[in-house]
């Protein structure tokens, strides 16, 4: 075992120790040189005849260019949606339109290597989650509406669901494939179609899922997917024919949306940022505790809205703590994505980069106390050291917004009641976790914890069957699960 530069164990990266490279290969992936828009079961050019490139962000390398749709495409792809549910999509027996959502399912799984090889290039994750997370969660997204779809009557006793009609729906870059999967296959089991933006950083898993679409044969104009900036999917949340908005993304975004929809009759579901406490308490099991705060925080660089970015510690156990949390910091593999040893990829673009920069830099400011791992960064490509901040003020931006990246506060308390005060003391509240051997303690922490979601002795679990979403500015409505089914209907 040798010392790093920050007088911690360094267990893994002794030469003895090193992993030997494990590229998963990128030759299953077909990445075509250019992508048009996916409009009425085609694809098609953008009225703008622009077209944007999309990178790999860990080597800055081009990939492919991409249609830029404007307001004329839009209603084009708005058009075929409405035309689509008027005369075909919500008048289909719902066990006819199980059969598609359950074929897209299907060739998702048949093609999983692809989608996730190309999510990783695309975005920068790493291709163990990509591979093990994203791709098979999304394709269980669509087998578990597709289920629903013809059971609509005993997901709402004694109600009739009728669909909303055009959905437009807007997702952001850290989890691309799996998003469009949350918001499509709900939208179409329930009868609705769809005008879906992928975000500019991350769009071919959506365009992939286009082909598939297309290969499916899901009827024309059923899923429409769109590529583009803001200004895209500014023109989405604006056009007169759409009924409901579906958006993830930042709480800025979310609030230019609310507004722009107030006095419409246009329904909308907001999943919006976070900044999730991880809290430990001291009758914990520290090792397994230890481990679901670095997945909590480090997993995907840091890019998940419920990250466990603020983490509570109880005083008697701080020092143990700390202790085990640098030296598992320490044997983090930073690097190439499509390596499946790396734990942690590329930041997603330079933008996010430099965002995660300054925040580090106003901590350091702030006067917090600075620990990060010792790794070596690639030198190409938008890479970040997993950074620890400790003597944190409740009141320090880095506590108190978002960051996005992998970047920890650490705070300590004494009592149950101090710790359920700190980790309600933020503007946000969509995801908690909880670390205790009580039973007793678990229950009075979720009752009392304002969050969507509170995991208890695990952390960044998913499940199509349940609920996720956020209480104040983390947003409203609920994705996944039955409440997922409703957010799609009107019920009579
Ligand atoms: P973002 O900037 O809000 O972008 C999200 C999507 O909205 C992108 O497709 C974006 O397009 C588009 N967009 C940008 N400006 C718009 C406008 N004025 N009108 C309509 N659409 C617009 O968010 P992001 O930086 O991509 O994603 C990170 C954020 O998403 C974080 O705050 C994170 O917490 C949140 N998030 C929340 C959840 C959840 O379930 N609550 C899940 C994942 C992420 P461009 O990408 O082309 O700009
Ligand atoms: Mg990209």
């Amino acid at each position: 075992m040798a010392k790093t530069k920050n007088n911690t164990l360094k267990l893994q990266f002794d030469t003895t120790w090193n992993y030997a490279p494990a590229p998963e290969s990128k030759s299953i992936a077909s990445i075509k040189p250019r992508y048009e828009l996916f409009i009425n079961g085609e694809f098609v050019k953008p009225s703008s005849k622009k077209y944007f490139d999309t990178i790999n962000p860990a080597n800055e390398e081009k990939l492919s260019e991409v249609a830029d749709a404007n307001a004329a495409d839009i209603d084009k792809a708005v058009k075929a949606a409405r035309t689509a549910y008027d005369k075909v999509w919500s008048k289909m027996p719902a066990k006819e339109r199980a059969k598609y959502i359950y074929r897209i399912a299907r060739m998702m799984q048949e093609r999983a290597r692809e989608f996730a090889v190309i999510e990783s290039l695309d975005g920068g994750k790493p291709i163990r989650e990509s591979r093990d997370f994203d791709v098979p969660t999304a394709a269980n997204h669509f087998f578990y509406y597709a289920g629903w779809a013809d059971k609509l009557e005993y997901a709402f006793p004694n109600r009739t669901a009728v669909p909303l009609g055009v959905a437009g729906q807007i997702i952001p870059w850290n989890f691309p494939l799996l998003m469009a999967a949350w918001k499509v296959a709900p939208a179409i089991a329930t009868g609705n179609t769809v005008v879906l933006k992928p975000a500019e950083t991350t769009p071919l898993t959506a365009l992939k899922l286009a082909e598939i679409i297309q290969e499916a044969d899901l009827p024309p104009g059923v899923v429409n997917i769109i590529t583009g900036a803001g200004a895209t999917g500014a023109a989405i949340v604006n056009h007169p024919d759409i009924d409901k908005i579906a958006f993830t993304g930042s709480t800025d975004v979310g609030k230019i949306i609310q507004k722009a929809i107030a006095g419409t009759n246009k329904k909308a579901t907001l999943e919006l940022g976070g900044k999730a406490a991880n809290i430990i308490f001291e009758d914990a099991p520290l090792d397994q505790a230890v481990e679901g705060v670095i997945n909590g925080i480090f997993f995907n660089q840091g890019h998940v809205c419920c990250a466990g970015s603020r983490l509570y510690v109880q005083e008697s156990v701080y020092k143990t703590v700390l202790r085990k949390l640098k030296d598992r910091l320490e044997t983090l593999i930073v690097g190439d994505p499509l390596d499946k040893n790396t734990d942690i990829g590329a930041i997603n673009s330079k933008q996010q980069l430099e965002t995660i920069h300054k925040y580090i830099k106003i901590g350091q400011q702030e006067g917090a106390e600075m620990f990060q791992s010792s790794c070596a960064l690639p030198g190409k490509g938008y890479f970040c050291r997993p950074t620890l901040f400790t003597n944190v003020a409740q009141s320090s931006r880095i506590a108190q917004e978002e960051i996005f990246g992998p970047v920890l506060t650490i705070q300590t308390f004494r009592t149950e009641d101090e710790v359920i005060e700190k980790a309600n003391n933020t503007p946000f509240g969509l995801s908690a976790g909880v670390w205790t051997d009580k039973g007793s303690k678990i229950f009075n922490m979720t009752t009392k914890m304002r969050a969507g979601v509170v995991w208890a002795n695990t952390y960044n679990k998913f499940d199509p069957t349940s609920p996720f979403g956020g209480y104040k500015e983390s947003g409203y409505g609920r994705e996944g699960g039955l409440h997922g089914l409703s957010a799609y209907v009107n019920l009579i």
